[in-house]
């Protein structure tokens, strides 16, 4: 088990812990008077987790109001969210109800949205159930949904009261969901920790074979992680860019795919064509790039054998909602532990870099 306290105002606590979900509503009892509990859950989570959480918000003595969203992206809409909505409201929730996000990233998203607004804002706890929405979508109060436009276009910032991690959910998650969430880690790893990329680069097999307890550790350092970088940023003004290693490549891989790779696949080819960049301009060694790409690779995630049109992705980059006045920035690796901001990397080093991504696997 273990406690990470995320040090923004007002703080609260990640707490990593397995069967947690048979004990969050004493968790929750003790930061919370409400008679009853909103929580909003997606169509296939409802159906593996939802029993032993509602069955421990009951004996906390909290009534539960259930809004189930349909599973997956395509969900995470205006017309999703009005439905949630009408279920809470109509349930008469009050401002101290909290709302629960219990499921992945789509559902946290979405739930944390709800709770920012309805009634003017709720207390909020995150309940992640995927690797990624653990170590990643569910630390740092950014909360919405997607529009025709874009993803992510509507939202707030609204940090949790708390998030409660039971790594034991992940037994359930399909393997390349569990995989993109290892993208995420990896990335944590090579922004800020080069021991933590060590001891990746170790224990890698243990990840992928869902050993539970190098998952709770593993989850608790990469939570700490982000959670430093959140609280020295909470309003992404700075250094939590760097939280986009490989997310500038990435999300214009995403779009161009049309979404048939995962995201944390797209991360993962985004990571490798950020690290050989930074070896193009000199500023990261052979090897690092090197260890960067098998650790990727024993991940289980992609490393090349990209298809794709590589002026179109190129095209792409240019349509992220962080580019600012037409100019792409890049987070890249100095070494493994340690990355920088870079604008004005000229064109043909993209473009090299994006065509690297053909060869391979
Ligand atoms: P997701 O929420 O769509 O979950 C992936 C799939 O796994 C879904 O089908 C879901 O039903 C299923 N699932 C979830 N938990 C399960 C479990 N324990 N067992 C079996 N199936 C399970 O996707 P995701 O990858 O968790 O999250 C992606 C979303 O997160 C995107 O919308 C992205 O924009 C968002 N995100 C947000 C932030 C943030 O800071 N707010 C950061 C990163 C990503």
């Amino acid at each position: 088990m273990a406690i990470v306290q995320v040090d923004i105002q007002p703080p609260y606590d990640i707490t990593v812990e397995t069967e947690l979900l048979h004990s969050a509503g004493a968790k929750l009892r003790a930061l919370s008077k409400s008679a009853r509990v909103a929580v909003v859950t997606d169509s296939n989570v409802a159906s593996l987790h939802l029993a032993p959480l509602q069955a421990s918000l009951f004996s906390a003595g909290f009534d539960s109001v259930i809004a189930t969203i349909p599973a997956g992206e395509d969900h995470k809409t205006l017309q999703t969210l009005e439905g949630v909505y009408d279920t809470i409201l109509g349930a008469k929730v009050e401002r101290t109800t909290p709302v629960l996000a219990l499921g992945g990233g789509v559902v946290g998203d979405l739930a944390g949205f709800v709770a920012a607004t309805v009634l003017r804002g709720v207390p909020f706890v995150q309940i992640p159930t995927t690797l990624l929405s653990m170590v990643d979508a569910s630390v740092g109060g950014k909360t919405g949904i997607d529009h025709t436009v874009g993803k992510n276009l509507i939202g707030a910032f609204h940090q949790p009261i708390a998030v409660l991690i039971d790594p034991t959910v992940l037994r359930t998650l399909p393997a390349r969901e569990l995989r993109s969430g290892l993208a995420e880690c990896i990335k944590h790893e090579i922004i800020r920790d080069a021991d933590g990329f060590g001891s990746l680069e170790e224990n890698i097999p243990r990840a992928t074979a869902l050993d539970v307890d190098y998952l709770t550790d593993l989850i608790a350092h990469n939570v700490a992680i982000k959670a430093k970088v959140v609280a020295a940023d909470p309003f992404e003004k700075g250094e939590r860019a760097h939280l986009n290693f490989g997310h500038t490549f990435g999300h214009a891989i995403e779009t161009v795919s049309n979404y048939t790779y995962a995201h944390g696949e797209c991360v993962a080819l985004g990571m490798v064509a950020a690290s050989r960049m930074a070896s193009n301009l000199g500023m990261l060694d052979a090897k690092s790039v090197d260890r960067i790409v098998k650790l990727i690779a024993a991940a289980g995630l992609p490393t090349g054998g990209m298809t794709l049109d590589t002026k179109q992705v190129f095209d792409a980059m240019f349509f992220d909602k962080k580019v600012k006045s037409g100019k792409l920035r890049f987070i890249l690796p100095e070494r493994i532990g340690h990355v920088v901001v870079r604008d004005h990397v000229p064109n043909n080093l993209v473009i090299d870099a994006l065509q690297s991504l053909r060869a391979g696997k």
